[in-house]
């Protein structure tokens, strides 16, 4: 008698309980992917609120989104359009040659410590020249510029263009070596991170 009575009042007190999160929300109705809508889920994007699947939730910095919503945090992102590759070559080129034609003259030694600068200076130049637009690919642009104009500087310098037979010896520079890589890396790397 006594043990019926026990199990009837706890049986009380977990439809209590049951009632309670029903008026709290927390046992709604099963949650359905947007995407996917046989595929039950209980995850949701942190922006939109939207339920999302495990194969369509995209895990950021700042937790679990939709596909769409990253989609437009991205547009929203890239200001630029894609006339900004050009303008970025044409002021990443000459400059990036300019840098190449001094380091050229310096020495490997020097070269180690102005090539870093030159790829800083050329990326401000390419920076203020696109007015500030982001574009998903302008880091790649001016990258392939700076190794375009460092090729061309070591073949201007072993005198291909005076007529002198191409000698590779002569093209294999290391103070040119130097340059095109820390130039490059560094000028990429400023207009990819943060811009
Ligand atoms: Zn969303
Ligand atoms: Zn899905």
């Amino acid at each position: 008698m006594m043990r019926d009575e026990a199990m009837r009042q706890r049986g009380r007190r977990r439809e209590g309980r049951r009632e309670e999160a029903m008026r709290e929300g927390k046992m709604s109705e099963p949650l359905f992917c947007v995407n996917h809508p046989n595929v039950e889920t209980t995850l949701r994007c942190n922006r939109c609120g939207d339920p999302i699947c495990v194969r369509c939730a995209i895990r950021t910095p700042v937790g679990y989104r939709c596909p769409r919503c990253v989609r437009e945090q991205q547009a929203a992102f890239y200001t630029g359009t894609a006339f900004d590759y050009p303008i970025a070559a044409l002021i990443a080129l000459p400059l990036a040659a300019a840098g190449a034609y001094f380091i050229s003259f310096v020495g490997f030694f020097f070269a180690f410590f102005l090539s870093p600068v030159a790829g800083a200076i050329v990326s401000e130049a390419v920076w203020y020249g696109v007015r500030r637009r982001r574009t998903r690919y302008l880091w790649l642009v001016v990258g392939v510029s700076i190794i375009v104009a460092t090729l061309l500087v070591a073949l201007y310098q072993a005198g291909l263009f005076a007529g002198y037979p191409l000698v590779l010896g002569r093209l294999l520079r290391l103070d040119l070596g130097i340059y095109g890589v820390m130039a490059t890396s560094t000028a990429a790397a400023r207009l990819r991170i943060g811009r």
